[in-house]
């Protein structure tokens, strides 16, 4: 997608992001503005504009965003209070960036919902 896509562009490394895990397929970095502890971001490099077209486009790489994240999961120490994983979809959902992302939030108590 390119130069129009903010997170295609963290890709790219045009514009910075502090990277905690990086595979072939999928990138996970920290969101700019946490909402917990621990808030990590994991996308698939290549571009769908949520995971609903990701998942039906490509269902293999779908699970890849899903492992990258259980190891950031792992490696930031959250698997044993747990994590939420969540992706928002469309308008409803508050979706800013219509680059498909995984939400890891973690660290602390997080209620029962979390926008
Ligand atoms: P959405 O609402 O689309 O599910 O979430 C988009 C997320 O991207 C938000 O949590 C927001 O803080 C994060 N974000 C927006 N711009 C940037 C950026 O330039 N860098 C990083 N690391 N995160 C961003
Ligand atoms: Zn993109």
């Amino acid at each position: 997608m390119g130069t129009d896509c903010l997170f295609c562009r963290i890709v790219a490394g045009e514009i910075p992001a502090t990277i905690v895990r990086e595979t072939a397929t999928t990138l996970a970095f920290r969101d700019i503005d946490p909402k917990a502890p621990v808030h990590v971001l994991v996308i698939p490099k290549e571009h769908y504009a949520d995971v609903a077209t990701l998942a039906e486009a490509d269902p293999g790489l779908a699970g890849e965003v899903l492992a990258t994240a259980a190891v950031v999961a792992e490696e930031e120490g959250l698997t044993g209070d747990g994590f939420r994983l969540m992706f928002n979809t469309g308008p409803h959902a508050g979706q800013e960036v219509f680059h498909a992302h995984a939400h890891l939030l973690g660290g602390a108590p997080l209620g029962p919902m979390l926008c």
